[in-house]
């Protein structure tokens, strides 16, 4: 991709707040800087939505709702199918708008694309399948018939880590459901969301159906929203701590929640691993998206026979690994998204190293103007260190040991998180036992990456409530009705 593609993706994007099928400036006429990471370069200014324009936003949600859900579920479905062609089409320009903003390198911004875009079209195949169910009462004095209906407007908030696949996690199957929406996409990365929002327009969403409101006071806009009475749903997906206090916000209307929060994966190899396939899955499960995902393998637990081994062979392919700015040939590893981030590595790494981890490679701040961070291995981390209980969010993977497979999981399980676990083992009775034992919403067993659109994706413990994708996916967008009746045969 040269400077002239850069020049022209980034021309073409949306800069505005998107309300009632309109794009217009904030109330207040103010905007904010997205920036390059891998540069620091101003690549866009957007709007900055203010509380008032937020609660704008919710009007034209509000307003559309009942059209909307009274829509023929196969036309909702036929709108979704049309902006899933879309991002087929222009996924070269979505991937290259991702790296601009966010920074991964190009095939994996193209990845991203390819799985997000699975959401829009598994919605809308979704779309045209929701069923209710009709059943005799045991008494059998009369029936009961189960409907299901759209839960009304929603606010969906997204991270920065994935700016195309939290939102299409989100937005097409509320609008597969019939439910209207307000997204607010993270201030750092909201370009590919609002490049999204444009194809569903042109894919023939109705006004007001989409809404989006870009900001750098999120709190301030989201609050109000979220204690209005007309807002039926919110979806987050972010950090625990921002979690729990939306949580706390939307208990006082008992409003309905999803919550896809933070994550401290466990990486498991036992001594009968296919040592390939588990440094395979290791290399994907670590440094997919530079480490920032909720779904990164944070601890790497390795039985003690083959700890040397997985090590010596993880630190061979991490030092041939190529750190640069992510729209560059040949680069492996692109920047972190900002300072803080690299600040967090530093630190996390100077906290196991204190405490007796050893770092085989990397282990640095990159050069340059970037926020770059070395893909780094640590060995023999120590109980006690930071990183053991806090997300990294970076490249560094970390390796401590275990003796047998009760260690094993009980070092797996000693943390607040939940949301996935990788194992890698042969032994099949083991990989079912830990299905069975392992707190955790998802299992990766012999493989580095979980996320699929037919998947129910979520956590347990403090990484959520809900999930997302899968037949489950649509329902958290889905009211249950029972509607109960007289036996038709009662004289
Ligand atoms: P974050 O700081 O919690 O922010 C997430 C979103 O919430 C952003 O849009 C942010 O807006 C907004 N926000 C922040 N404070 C808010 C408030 N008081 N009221 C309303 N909205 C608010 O998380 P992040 O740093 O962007 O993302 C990383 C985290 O997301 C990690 O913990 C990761 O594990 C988690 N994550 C989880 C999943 C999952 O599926 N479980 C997937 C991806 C990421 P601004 O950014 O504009 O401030």
């Amino acid at each position: 991709m040269s400077a002239a593609d850069e020049a022209r993706v980034l021309a073409a994007v949306p800069t505005g707040l998107f309300v009632d099928g309109e794009w217009g400036p904030a109330a207040s006429g103010r905007t904010f800087d997205v920036r390059d990471p891998s540069t620091g370069e101003v690549v866009a200014s957007v709007a900055d939505a203010d509380a008032a324009d937020g609660l704008r936003a919710l009007d034209a949600a509000a307003a559309a709702q009942a059209a909307w859900a009274a829509t023929p579920p196969r036309t909702r479905s036929d709108v979704l199918r049309r902006a899933f062609d879309l991002l087929r089409e222009r996924a070269d320009d979505l991937a290259l708008l991702m790296t601009l903003e966010m920074g991964k390198p190009l095939a994996e911004s193209r990845g991203e694309v390819a799985y997000g875009s699975e959401f829009v079209r598994w919605a809308s195949e979704e779309a045209v399948r929701v069923s209710g169910r009709y059943g005799t009462n045991p008494e059998g004095t009369g029936r009961t018939i189960v409907l299901k209906r759209p839960v009304g407007a929603c606010l969906l908030i997204t991270p920065w880590n994935f700016p195309l696949a939290m939102a299409t996690r989100k937005i097409a199957p509320a609008l597969a459901a019939g439910c209207t929406v307000v997204v607010k996409p993270a201030d750092l990365t909201p370009l590919t969301t609002l490049a999204f929002v444009a194809i569903l327009a042109e894919a023939g969403v109705p006004d007001g159906v989409v809404n989006v409101v870009t900001t750098t006071s999120a709190g301030e806009v989201c609050e109000p929203i979220i204690r209005d009475p007309r807002l039926r749903k919110l979806s987050f997906t972010g950090s625990t701590p921002v979690g729990s206090t939306l949580l706390a916000q939307a208990s006082e209307r008992v409003l309905r929640t999803s919550m896809e929060l933070g994550g401290n994966a466990p990486f498991l190899v036992f001594d009968d691993a296919d040592l390939d396939a588990a440094v395979e899955g290791a290399l994907l499960a670590k440094f997919r998206n530079v480490g920032q995902a909720c779904t990164a393998a944070n601890r790497f637990l390795v039985h003690e026979a083959v700890a040397d081994e997985f090590v010596r062979r993880v630190t061979d392919r991490v030092e041939a690994m190529t750190l640069g700015r992510g729209t560059d040939d040949g680069v492996d590893v692109g920047p972190l998204i900002d300072d803080r981030a690299v600040a967090k590595a530093e630190h996390l790494v100077a906290d196991a190293v204190s405490r007796g981890a050893v770092v085989r490679t990397g282990g640095s701040r990159g050069g340059g103007t970037g926020t770059f961070f070395e893909p780094t291995v640590l060995d023999g981390v120590q109980p006690g260190s930071e990183l053991l209980t806090t997300e990294i969010f970076g490249p560094v993977l970390a390796v401590s040991t275990f003796a047998d497979e009760e260690e094993a999981v009980r070092q797996a399980n000693d943390t607040e998180f939940g949301l996935v676990a990788y194992a890698f083992t042969r032994d099949l009775a083991r990989g079912q036992r830990l299905a069975e034992t392992l707190e955790t919403g998802m299992l990766g067993l012999n493989v580095g990456v979980v996320s699929n659109a037919s998947a129910p994706f979520g956590g347990v413990k403090a990484s959520g409530l809900g999930r997302e994708g899968g037949l489950e996916g649509i329902q958290e967008y889905l009211e249950t009705v029972y509607l109960m009746t007289p036996d038709p045969f009662a004289a």
